[in-house]
């Protein structure tokens, strides 16, 4: 759409060449064709002329119809021309005329341009009304949805899975239901707890069983409802839901995708996520550790977080949720299962799922009920899974589903993964096939030897890859970002290339070298990698513990 400016410009110019236009065509129309003497005597003795104007040294002759010549006063006799036509004496008559046309066009134009402008200004008016009433009424409901408590009635027992997550969380449950218990003792808990993981792998379902199992109330708010909301009302928002919290306390606040809020702040500027994540934050540092308020965020994207959200006092206690493996997507299948009529082999259908979230589970359990039902057989069996499961895929961006070849290239891959994470000594529990879970500690100082092997980590995969198979995949896109952003952090922030003083050649130096060492080891590690490749195959997962034994084994 055209902006005020613009169109401003455009009528300006279309109102200039109009007055151009009138201007020319009044110039042509009044000029006069210069005639010699012959033609004045013959238009004269036929009675052509109409009138006759002297203007300086020369006569301008209208004829009876409308044309106009001129013609040099001196080779005329003026005698005779009065005998048969009018005469005027006129000294610049064109000009003046000219100029009084010019004046009156001009404010024509001036007139139009005025129009157009009031008509512009009005339209605006209505606009900018249009939109008040419209955020009026956006604030309006925002607000008045109000701030209520759920009581919610999900226990940990129905979330399938998450049995590490149920540990995390268990200390958490216990101080909701006895605050005075730990406020006696003088503990202090965390005031946040951040879950994070990929979508639909029942994040809100984890807060809600908390909520559940400690029997308090629940306050849910979604952190991207706050930013479409105008200056100051995300933060007004904030400051009530902490005082409702308080109010019920022990209760739990929950924000879902808190990166909409938390993005981190600087470049693209945006006051009100700003504002709202200042009230946030200075919320989270007002209430005492004793207040009973624990708030549970969730997002999929860590990485994107301000920092000051991470630090401690605030969402120190983090707790990652992964996609479920093959026995926790059994138990997930096995709970939607429950109440419906069935002959389904669970195991065989938790195998052909790597990559379902609980959600996409539950959602592909319903579609193979509708399947049965449609059937008429009364029952559901594994075939309605197989006839529906494509569709659920396709319904369901992103989820991952793998061939037979896939799933052993990205066996491979991870493996390689898990076996270097182990040797360069990186903080984790377990590998899946899924996702590697391991662990990024924030530390205050961080040695280049440490950054390093980080960088191998990420490079395992792709390395093994084109040991085994002499390529590289597609899947190693997100451990090759990560491993560019690290060299050049490492290289561009802590002078940790070659020079002090950055070089673009550094980072690909650093990576190139560092993708060396690792085909070196993993090269004399064939036999582990294979080892594990086929563990990681069998139960998609493989613990530290275990590859500490397949590595023993081989020594
Ligand atoms: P997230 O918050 O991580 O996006 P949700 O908690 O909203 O995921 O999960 C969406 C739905 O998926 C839940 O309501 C539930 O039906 C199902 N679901 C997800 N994970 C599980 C699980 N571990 N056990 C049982 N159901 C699950």
């Amino acid at each position: 759409m055209l902006n005020f400016k613009n169109k401003k410009l455009i009528y300006s110019i279309i109102a200039l060449v109009i007055l151009l236009i009138l201007f020319l065509f009044l110039y042509i129309k009044n000029q006069a064709k210069s005639i010699n003497y012959d033609m004045y005597n013959t238009l004269l003795s036929s009675n052509s002329i109409k009138s006759a104007t002297i203007e300086d040294d020369e006569i301008i002759l209208k004829t009876k119809n409308g044309i106009k010549y001129k013609i040099v006063k001196d080779g005329v006799s003026i005698k005779e021309l009065i005998k048969k036509v009018p005469l005027r004496v006129e000294h610049d008559s064109t000009f003046a005329t000219d100029l009084i046309t010019g004046i009156i066009l001009f404010l024509m134009v001036f007139v139009f341009i005025l129009y157009i402008r009031k008509k512009d200004m009005q339209e605006r008016d209505k606009l900018e009304q249009k939109r008040t009433r419209q955020q009026a009424f956006e604030i309006d409901n925002f607000m008045k949805t109000p701030i209520k408590p759920v009581v919610s009635n999900i226990t940990f027992k129905d979330v399938a899975g998450i049995n590490e997550v149920k540990e995390e969380l268990s200390e958490i449950v216990d101080f909701l239901k006895n605050p005075t218990k730990y406020k006696n003792f003088g503990i202090k808990l965390p005031k946040g707890v951040l879950l994070v993981g990929p979508p639909g792998v029942g994040k809100t379902m984890i807060a809600k069983a908390v909520a559940g199992e400690a029997n308090v109330p629940f306050f849910y708010q979604s952190g991207s409802s706050f930013v479409q909301i105008y200056v100051g009302i995300g933060a007004k928002r904030v400051r009530e839901l902490f005082a409702y919290a308080k109010r019920y306390a022990p209760s739990i606040i929950f924000i879902d995708e808190i990166d909409a809020v938390g993005k981190a702040r600087g470049g693209f500027r945006n006051d009100e996520r700003e504002s709202t994540l200042n009230q946030l934050l200075s919320e989270m540092d007002g209430f005492e550790d004793s207040s009973g308020v624990i708030v549970i965020a969730a997002t999929n994207k860590i990485e994107v977080l301000d920092e000051a959200l991470l630090r401690s006092g605030r969402f120190d206690r983090r707790v990652f949720v992964s996609l479920p493996n093959k026995l926790e997507r059994e138990e997930i299948i096995n709970i939607y299962l429950k109440d419906k009529k069935h002959k389904i082999n669970t195991k065989k259908i938790a195998e052909i799922t790597v990559g379902f979230s609980g959600a996409a589970l539950s959602t592909l359990v319903n579609e193979a009920a509708i399947n049965a039902l449609k059937s008429g057989r009364g029952y559901i069996q594994d075939s309605d899974f197989y006839a529906v499961r494509d569709k659920v895929l396709l319904g369901k961006k992103k989820i991952l589903s793998f061939s037979k070849e896939e799933k052993e290239i990205q066996a491979l891959y991870q493996s390689a993964k898990a076996l270097c994470a182990y040797w360069f000594d990186l903080s984790f529990d377990k590998v899946s096939i899924v996702s590697d879970g391991i662990k990024d500690i924030d530390k205050e100082i961080e040695s280049r030897s440490s950054m390093l092997s980080k960088i191998k980590v990420y490079l395992a995969g792709m390395v093994a890859t084109e040991l085994f198979y002499q390529d590289r995949f597609s899947n190693a896109l997100n451990d090759l970002q990560k491993a560019k952003d690290l060299a050049n952090i490492m290289v561009e922030k802590y002078g940790m290339g070659n020079s002090i003083y950055p070089n673009q050649l550094d980072s690909a130096n650093l990576l190139e070298s560092a993708k060396e060492d690792v085909k070196k080891f993993l090269e004399s590690y064939k036999d582990a990698l294979k080892t594990i490749q086929s563990k990681m195959l069998r139960d998609e997962i493989v613990t530290k513990e275990e590859l500490k034994s397949i590595i023993n084994e081989i020594f």
